[in-house]
């Protein structure tokens, strides 16, 4: 059967096990098995730590993996990217300091950087002709400053705040991750097949994200200009009310532009808005 490596606890865990669920495949938290089969769905989780995960998937040991693309990059994985995922982002970035004067990347010639990301950082440093000596480290990076291990770190930054409060500061931005889908590049047809099934339901998954479903009664006279506010994804759909003179009005917006939507509709006459959660949308 399809093994999908999971991360077994961590930042990444809750996500991915969620987004199996939303996309119909209900698997089992991994307490104390590592095995889990899904209920509905011909696959097997399998939980690991996420340093493992890249290669387990390039052997084949795993068919598929969620982990953080960061992961992928450092262990050099020859996998297949099969989706981006939208969750776990971070980035790794240059840090130095903040009582340093930061002068360009050339700040770093001849300096110690602590990171548990030497293959990154090394290929960065290459390619922009920098000679610095990579330290490292495989737990709290960002003590190594003030510990005197290193002048500078490469770390994971999500927002910012474990480097402010041991005062450095973020100077170069160098790789930008998120929670990817990895597959295999062997896969048999049939896991292959599996794996477009997953692919096709994590599109209408993602296309639903920050949407909503609205619909609410308008004066016909006022079909036009709400037309002109609400670009749907063909249009919007009309269906005629019983009393005359009325329709309802039905269509999908960006749960960001909701209220500014709202707020012209009621102002051409729009009664009666309902805004429901939207959960799939299938093109
Ligand atoms: P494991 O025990 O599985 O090895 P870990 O401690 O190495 O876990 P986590 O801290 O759980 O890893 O992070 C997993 C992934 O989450 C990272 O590799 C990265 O892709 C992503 N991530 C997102 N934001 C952050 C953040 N602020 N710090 C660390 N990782 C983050
Ligand atoms: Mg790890």
């Amino acid at each position: 059967m399809l093994k999908i490596a999971l991360q077994s606890k961590g930042r990444l865990n809750e996500d991915s096990l969620d987004l199996l669920k939303s996309i119909g495949i209900d698997i089992d938290e991994p307490k104390r098995k590592f095995l889990s089969k899904a209920k509905n769905f011909n696959i097997e989780a399998l939980y690991m730590r996420d340093d493992d995960i890249p290669q387990l998937v390039e052997s084949g040991t795993a068919g598929l993996g969620i982990v953080g693309l960061n992961e992928v990059a450092e262990k050099g994985a020859d996998v297949e990217i099969a989706a981006k995922l939208g969750f776990g982002a971070c980035r790794i970035s240059l840090a130095i300091p903040k009582t340093e004067e930061y002068t360009g990347l050339s700040y770093f010639e001849g300096k110690r950087i602590a990171t548990s990301y030497p293959n990154i950082l090394a290929k960065f440093l290459k390619e922009n002709g920098i000679n610095a000596k990579i330290e490292i480290i495989t737990g709290s990076v960002e003590i190594s400053p003030a510990a005197g291990i290193a002048e500078a770190i490469f770390d994971i930054v999500s927002s910012g705040s474990t480097l402010v409060s041991n005062g450095l500061v973020e100077v170069e931005r160098v790789f930008e991750s998120e929670a990817v889908l990895i597959a295999n590049k062997n896969i048999t047809d049939e896991e292959r097949a599996t794996l477009n099934e997953i692919l096709f339901r994590i599109d209408s998954e993602k296309l639903s994200r920050g949407k909503k479903y609205l619909l609410m009664n308008l004066p016909t006279s006022s079909l036009d200009e709400a037309v002109k506010i609400l670009p749907a994804m063909r249009s919007p759909t009309v269906m005629p009310l019983a009393s005359e003179g009325w329709c309802s009005l039905h269509s999908v917006v960006e749960e960001a532009s909701l209220w500014e939507k709202v707020r012209q509709l009621k102002a051409i006459g729009a009664e009666g808005i309902l805004v429901i959660d939207l959960d799939k949308i299938i093109i």
